[in-house]
C-alpha cells in the first residue's frame, strides 16, 4: 500500500475503498485524475490514467525517491513497479515481466519507455562502457521500431501498430547486458489503406520525405519531418545498420509507394498495366528487369495435374496481388529490422560465460481489447490475445497468492471469480476452435471461403455458450446472415464480420512451392495463435507486474474525465474483480522489521524499543494491544492484514503520534 497520502487526493490503493463498488471505484479514479494523481494501486498493480499533459514526475529527483524503496513507501508510480520488478530480479534471482495493457492511446508505450528509462537510470553505477553501450542500444531501438511500426491514427498521433515484447538481460551485478525483441501482428494493411484522417507508418514520411515528395501531400504541419528523419537515420546508424542496408530500406519503401501508383486495365483478353513508366522505376529499385515485374504482377502460377502453368490475372486479381505484395514487403522488412536489432542487442555467448548468472526483465506493450463498429479478423486476433493475457493474469495472481501463503505457512482460502478459459478454448482448441475452422476454410482454394468459414463455425460451435450467429439466433437482428458471428468475450460482446477473413489470412508465410500440394503451409492466423501461446508460456514462468492504462477521453484533453468511457475500460480490464481478489485474501502484507519500524510508536510495548525475543513477537504484541488480533495472520517472515480498515487505523494512529 502506498504512503498515506492526504485523503484530499483520494485513496492511493483501491483496496482501501470502503466498499468495493463500481461507483466508489470510479469516484476515486476521477478524483485522483483531477488532482493530478494519475497512478493508483490495486495491491501491486498500477492503474494509470493518461494525463494528456507533461507531468513533472519522471525526472532524476523522482527516480532517486523510488530507488530501492518498497511499493507502499511512496505514492503510486510506474517507477515503484519497475523497482519492484528490478529488486525481485536482483535480490531474489527471479525472471520478472511487466505487462502493460489498455486500449489505443491509453499510454502503454509511454509507460514502457518510462520503465526502461528508470531501469537505465538506476543501473550501472560503475559506468562500465559496455553496459552503457547496451543501454544506449536498447533505448535507441525504440526510436527505430516506432518509425517503422507506428502511425498517426484518429485515436493516437503515435499509435503502435504492432505488439511488442522486449526482454532485458542482466548480469550478476544487476546491469543490463543485452536484450531481445519479439513483435506481433503488424497492421500491414495500413501500407495500402488508411482511414480518413489517418496516415501510413511514420517511416514513409520520415525516411522518404526528401526523396519522394509524393507522400508529403498529406503533411501534418505539427510534425517536423527533418528532425524525425535525422533521429531515425542516426539511431539506425548507432544500432549498426550499414549505409547499404539503409539504402535497401529506402528502396523497399520507395517500391511500396510506387506499387501504390500502379493501375490495371484490360484490352480484349489481356490484362495490362496502365502506367508502364512506374514498372520501369520499380524494376530499377528492385534491380530486376521490367518483364519480371510485369510477370509477377499479371500472372500467377498454378498446378494442373502434373503441369505447372502461368495463368493471367484479371484486373481485379492483379490489384489484389499488387496490394498483397506491398503488404508482404513491408512486413518482411519490418521483421528483418527487428532481427537486425536483435543481432546487435543479443547477449553474446561470450558475455553469458563471463558473467555467469543471467536474469531477465520482460516488458510487454501490446494492444488492448478492441470493439469497433466493424470488427474484422484483426480485432478478433487482438481480442484473443487479450483473452490469453487475462487467463494468464488469473492464473498468476492466484498462483502468486497461493505460493506466498504456502511459503509463509498461512492456510489458503479459495477465491471465486469468472474463469475465461472457456473462451480461450473456443478460439484455439484443436479441430473445433475458431482458428482451426478458419484454417480448414482457407484450404478450400477457389470456393467461397468466407461463407464456408461461417458455416464451419455454425456447425462446430452451435452449442457453445460464448458463440452465436444469425443462423443460431434467427431473431437477433444485430447479426447479419452469412456475414457475422458474435463472441461473448470476458470484456463484452463483439460482433465480427467474416468478410475477407479468409482472403487476408490465407496467405501462407514463407516460401511456398506451388507443386507441393500435400504440405499444408501454416496460415497467418495459425502463426499468430502459435506466437500468442509461446508468449504466454514465456510470461507464465516469470514473476509478473501489471500496469493497466486507461484513456480518460477521446479528445486528448488533460481536463476531461469521461465517466462512461472510463467505466467501460474499468469493466473490461477487470479492475473491480482484481480489487476483490486482492481483498478476498489479505489486503496487505509486510515483513516484520518494516512493519515494526513503521508502527512501533503506537504501542507502549514497542516504543522506543521492545524487549521481546523476536520482531515477530513484537508485532504480535503491538497488534494485540490495538485490538486487531482477529484481522491478521502471522506468516514466517510477514504479517498479513485482512481488511484495509485495520491498516487505515494503524496509519491514523501513527499520524497522530508523529
Ligand atoms: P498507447 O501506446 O497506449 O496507444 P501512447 O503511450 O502512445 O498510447 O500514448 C498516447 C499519447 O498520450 C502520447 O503520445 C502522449 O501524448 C500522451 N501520454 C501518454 N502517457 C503520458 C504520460 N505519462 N504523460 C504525458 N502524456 C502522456
Ligand atoms: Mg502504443
Amino acid at each position: 500500500m502506498a504512503e498515506h497520502e492526504s485523503l484530499e487526493f483520494g485513496k492511493a490503493d483501491f483496496v482501501l475503498l470502503d466498499n468495493v463498488s463500481l461507483e466508489e471505484f470510479m469516484a476515486n479514479l476521477k478524483l485522483r485524475f483531477e488532482k493530478g494523481r494519475i497512478y493508483t494501486y490495486i495491491g501491486e498493480v498500477v492503474v494509470s490514467v493518461n494525463p494528456y499533459r507533461a507531468m513533472n514526475i519522471y525526472g532524476r529527483d523522482t527516480i532517486e525517491q523510488y530507488k530501492g524503496r518498497e511499493l507502499y513507501e511512496r505514492p503510486p508510480h510506474l517507477f515503484a513497479i519497475a523497482d519492484a520488478a528490478y529488486k525481485a530480479m536482483k535480490r531474489r534471482n527471479k525472471d520478472t515481466c511487466i505487462v502493460i495493457s489498455g486500449e489505443s492511446g491509453a499510454g502503454k508505450t509511454e509507460a514502457s519507455k518510462y520503465i526502461m528509462q528508470y531501469i537505465a537510470a538506476i543501473t550501472n553505477p560503475g559506468q562500465r562502457a559496455e553496459v552503457e553501450r547496451v543501454k544506449n542500444m536498447l533505448l535507441k531501438s525504440n526510436c527505430v521500431l516506432e518509425a517503422f511500426g507506428n502511425a498517426k491514427t484518429n485515436r493516437n498521433d503515435n499509435s503502435s501498430r504492432f505488439g511488442k515484447y522486449m526482454d532485458i538481460n542482466f548480469d550478476f551485478k544487476g546491469d543490463p547486458i543485452g536484450g531481445h525483441i519479439n513483435n506481433y501482428l503488424l497492421e500491414k494493411s495500413r501500407v495500402i489503406f488508411q482511414q480518413e484522417g489517418e496516415r501510413s507508418f511514420h517511416s514513409f514520411y520520415q525516411v522518404c520525405v526528401s526523396v519522394y515528395v509524393c507522400v508529403t501531400r498529406q503533411t501534418d504541419a505539427t510534425i517536423s519531418w527533418y528532425t524525425d528523419q535525422m533521429a531515425v537515420a542516426d539511431a539506425m546508424k548507432v544500432i549498426g545498420f550499414t549505409a547499404d542496408e539503409l539504402q535497401t530500406v529506402y528502396k523497399v519503401l520507395a517500391t511500396i509507394l510506387h506499387l501504390g501508383n500502379l493501375t490495371f486495365g484490360v484490352d480484349g483478353d489481356t490484362t495490362l498495366i496502365e502506367n508502364s513508366k512506374v514498372v520501369a522505376v520499380i524494376g530499377d529499385l528492385l534491380a530486376t528487369k521490367e518483364e519480371n515485374v510485369e510477370k509477377a504482377l499479371l500472372y500467377r502460377t498454378v498446378a494442373t495435374g502434373r503441369d505447372v502453368i502461368d495463368k493471367q490475372h484479371t484486373a481485379q486479381e492483379a490489384s489484389y496481388g499488387r496490394d498483397a505484395l506491398a503488404k508482404a514487403m513491408y512486413e518482411r522488412m519490418f521483421c528483418w529490422i527487428v532481427g537486425r536489432i536483435n543481432d546487435v542487442i543479443e547477449v553474446k555467448n561470450y558475455d553469458a560465460k563471463v558473467h555467469g548468472k543471467n536474469t531477465v526483465i520482460g516488458v510487454l506493450d501490446i494492444y488492448g481489447f478492441e470493439i469497433f463498429q466493424n470488427n474484422s479478423f484483426e480485432q478478433f486476433c487482438i481480442n484473443y490475445c487479450n483473452e490469453k493475457l487475462q487467463q494468464l493474469f488469473i492464473q498468476l495472481v492466484l498462483r502468486q497468492e497461493q505460493e506466498e501463503y504456502q511459503r509463509e505457512g498461512i492456510p489458503w482460502k479459495h477465491i471465486d471469480f469468472f474463469n475465461n478459459q472457456i473462451i480461450v478454448d473456443l478460439v484455439e482448441l484443436q479441430h473445433k476452435g475458431i482458428f482451426s475452422v478458419l484454417d480448414e476454410a482457407c484450404m478450400n482454394v477457389g470456393k467461397v471461403t468466407d461463407k464456408v468459414f461461417l458455416q464451419g463455425l455454425n456447425s462446430k460451435l452451435a452449442n457453445h455458450a460464448h458463440y452465436t450467429s444469425r443462423k443460431l439466433s434467427p431473431t437477433d437482428k444485430s447479426l447479419e446472415f452469412d456475414r457475422d458471428f458474435r463472441v461473448r468475450h470476458y470484456a463484452g460482446n463483439v460482433v465480427y464480420s467474416v468478410v475477407d477473413s479468409t482472403h487476408t489470412l490465407m496467405w501462407p508465410e514463407g516460401k511456398l512451392k506451388i507443386t507441393e500440394v500435400t504440405k499444408r503451409p501454416l496460415t497467418a492466423a495459425t502463426i499468430f495463435k502459435n506466437s500468442m501461446i509461446a508468449l504466454v508460456e514465456n510470461l507464465a514462468c516469470k514473476e509478473p507486474y501489471y500496469v493497466r492504462c486507461i484513456k480518460p477521453n477521446d479528445v486528448k484533453s488533460p481536463l476531461l474525465f469521461e465517466h462512461e468511457r472510463c467505466r467501460h475500460q474499468v469493466e473490461y480490464l477487470g479492475l473491480l474483480e482484481n480489487v476483490r481478489v486482492r481483498r478476498a485474501g489479505f489486503a496487505n502484507r509486510q515483513e516484520y522489521p518494516r512493519f515494526l519500524q513503521r508502527y512501533k510508536m503506537i504501542s507502549e510495548f514497542t516504543w522506543p524499543n521492545h524487549d521481546l525475543p523476536s520482531e515477530k513477537e513484537a508485532v504480535k504484541k503491538l497488534l494485540q494491544g490495538c485490538g486487531f488480533e482477529q484481522d491478521v495472520a502471522y506468516g514466517k517472515t510477514k504479517v498479513f492484514i485482512r481488511t484495509p480498515r485495520t491498516l487505515f487505523c494503524l496509519e491514523e494512529q501513527r499520524t497522530e503520534m508523529v
